[in-house]
Formats: C-alpha cells, structure tokens, sequence
C-alpha cells in the first residue's frame, strides 16, 4: 500500500553526472498552494549545469534535487485560502517565490530578495515531475489560446523582458544581441516586440544564427571571438566595427550580453554607443579584464540583469495577442519517461528549447 503512494515520477539529481528518473511521493498543498498536474516542462542550461557539475557557482548540491523551473500545467486540486483558481485552471508557474516581505520585495524588485524560493536552486525542488504543488499566487491563469508549451516559455522570455526592459529597449532602438542561445532569442523576440528598430545578434554557429533570422533579427554575424577562428573573424574592436558596419554606420544604442564569454563582453562595451545601456544576461567567469576605461569616458552604462520580477501577466498578455511567438523555439519533445535521453540531447546543445511532456495523456503541445 505504501509502495502506491510514490507515484510522482520525478526527474532528480543526486550529484555531479547522477540523473535519475524516481518515483516520489505526491506532494499535498498547502492553505495558500495549489496543487499542480504538470504538462509541459522545458529543459534549462542551468538544469544542464547542476547535472553536469552539481553546483552552479556559490550554489551546491547537498542532497537530491528534483530539476525544472520552465513549467506550465493544470491546477488539480486548491489550497484553503487560495481564491483566484480552481481545478482544472491551466497555469504558467514563476518558479521564483520570495519567502519574506523584505525591502526588494517592497519596492517591487522581488528577485534580489536573497531568501526567494527558487524551482531547482538548491536547496529547493524543481517542477519537473508529474505532480508539483507551488504558491498560488505565483501560478497565471492561460488564456484558451496560449498552449502549456508557451505557458512553459514563458520563463525564459522573462529573462528578455526583463533585460530589454533594463535595458531601456523601446521604439526605434538598435539593438546588438551577444549570443543566440535560448536567452539571446528571446531577448531578440522582446526586443523587436518592444519596438527595436534594428536587431544584430552574434554567435559562433551558424546554425543557431539561422534561427535567429528565422526569428526576426534584422543581422546575423558569425563571431570569432575567443574561438579558433578568432584570427580570420577578428577580435572585439572587430567586432564592434562589423556591428556599426550593419546598422549603417551608426553604433547600437543598447547592447544585450547572452554568452558570458569575456571576449563578448569587451566586444559588447566596444559595440555600445556612447551614453548607451549594455545590459549583462549572461554568467560566465567571476572575473573578467574589461576595457573599464572605454566605458567610463564614453558614459556606457553597464547594468546586470538577475532572472526577472513583474513579467508572467505582461508575457502571457503578448503571447495571447500574438504579438510575438516563442513557438519555434521548441526543437525537441520527449515524454517525462524518456527525460535522460532528453538531457543528454540538451547537453549536445542539439536544437533550441527541448520540452519535457509530463503528461502520458496528453503529449499536445
Ligand atoms: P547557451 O549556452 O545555449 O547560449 C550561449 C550562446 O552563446 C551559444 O549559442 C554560443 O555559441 C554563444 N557564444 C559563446 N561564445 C561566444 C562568442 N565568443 N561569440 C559569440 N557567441 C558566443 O546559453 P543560454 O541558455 O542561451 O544562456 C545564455 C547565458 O545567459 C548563459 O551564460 C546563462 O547562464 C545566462 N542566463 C542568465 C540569466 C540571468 O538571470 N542573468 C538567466 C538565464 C540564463
Ligand atoms: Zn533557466
């Protein structure tokens, strides 16, 4: 009889290169939780990480870990005090819940509160599972016309909300994207929702520069910088020279770093108009050399982006008007029982977004 309680199929790790797909217990709500049926889970480079390395910088492993924080699925059973949704509810799930009511909190900017709850930080679990219960108020209704897949995009164009927004991304802005990875393609799609005028994004593959276009950027360059082919592609001032080069002549107002690559960086600060924002999405090493100078007398802004606060009812209201479409992303779908061979795919860094189908019923998108 015990033994039928842990149906909760799970994917966890255990330590560094230890994945495991094990059946839990099914969790039970608390008063202001609800209780979740998960459809739809995304695989992150940060779920990657933690498999791979069992930690991601100051933050380590030290027990089992249920990975997943790119979620959508139906709410199955309410919490108590929980008003605002009932079963069968489908939901999009911010996997970042802030645990007390601290001054970033009050002023709005939860995702600096360094207690927050996070899905797959440890220590705290993620949603990658058939059940999950998470606070109420971090789960958003979906319109009939947003699917759980966009539900679970949601995530990471949060990131390119809030960067663009940081940013300062609005109408007529020229834009240079570092990167065209899940994080710089949705910084990409924002950016051009939000009005940008000219995008160019920078990778060192073309294929992932294929996808780019197909998404909207305006330019494509193919980087050399801090790879082998650096001696025929040229080095950061390079770098910024072909950007300007796109647009024309004229430098990007605002420029987007998605690699964490330090010779992105440099390239980024070189690229950046004077008086212009360079925002910092991507986490590379703790310290980096940096043409610090060049920034300063050219008052280039230099300001860091930490996932995203105030972005799940904006995102769902753009995808439900389809002012941007974050569907092609998806290159890959497994169902929840085969999640090892999804990660290993991730890991190849084949495709864009592979999604996770939680739901043996139901494999829809
Ligand atoms: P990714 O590894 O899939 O993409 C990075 C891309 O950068 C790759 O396509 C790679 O080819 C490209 N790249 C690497 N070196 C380059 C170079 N020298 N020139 C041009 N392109 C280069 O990762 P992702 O999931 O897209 O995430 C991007 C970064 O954003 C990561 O560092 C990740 O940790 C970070 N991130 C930050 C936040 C945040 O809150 N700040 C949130 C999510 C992800
Ligand atoms: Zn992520």
């Amino acid at each position: 009889h015990e033994m039928a309680a842990l149906n909760n199929t799970s994917v966890v790790v255990y330590a560094a290169k230890d994945l495991r797909l094990v059946n839990r217990e099914m969790p039970v709500p608390g008063p202001n939780e609800v209780l979740l049926k998960m459809h739809s889970v995304g695989i992150c480079g940060s779920d990657v990480h933690y498999w791979q390395h069992g930690r991601i910088g100051d933050f380590v492993l030290q027990e089992p870990m249920v990975l997943g924080h790119e979620a959508a699925g139906t709410v199955c059973a309410v919490g108590a005090s929980v008003t605002h949704l009932v079963p069968g509810d489908r939901v999009a799930i911010e996997p970042g819940v802030p645990r007390e009511n601290d001054e970033f909190c009050k002023n709005g900017r939860y995702n600096l509160s360094p207690s927050i709850f996070f899905c797959a930080t440890p220590p705290d679990h993620g949603s990658l599972c058939r059940y999950y219960t998470h606070s109420a108020s971090f789960c958003y209704k979906l319109p009939d016309n947003v699917s759980y897949e966009e539900g679970a995009l949601v995530e990471p164009l949060s990131v390119g909300i809030h960067a663009c927004r940081r940013a300062g991304v609005s109408l007529g802005s020229y834009v240079f994207i570092c990167g065209a990875g899940p994080i710089g393609l949705v910084c990409l799609l924002v950016a051009k929702g939000m009005g940008a005028a000219k995008v160019v994004i920078t990778d060192l593959s073309s294929e992932r520069l294929a996808k780019a276009r197909e998404l909207g950027a305006d330019f494509v360059l193919l980087s050399g910088a801090g790879s082998e082919a650096e001696a025929s592609l040229g080095g950061p001032q390079d770098m910024a020279r072909r950007v300007a080069e796109c647009l024309g002549g004229t430098p990007p107002d605002i420029s987007i770093e998605c690699t964490g690559a330090e010779a992105c960086v440099q390239a980024s600060i070189y690229a950046t108009r004077s008086g212009g924002v360079l925002v910092l999405v991507g986490m590379g090493p703790k310290l980096m050399t940096l043409p610090i100078l060049n920034a300063a007398v050219r008052e280039v802004d230099i300001r860091g982006v930490f996932r995203y606060c105030n972005t799940w009812p904006m995102a769902i209201a753009m995808l439900a008007s389809r002012h941007v479409d974050v569907q092609p992303l998806v290159t890959h779908r497994f169902p929840l029982s085969s999640a090892l061979e999804a990660f290993e795919v991730t890991r190849q860094g084949k495709g864009i977004k592979v999604m996770i189908k939680c739901d043996p019923d139901d494999e829809q998108p």
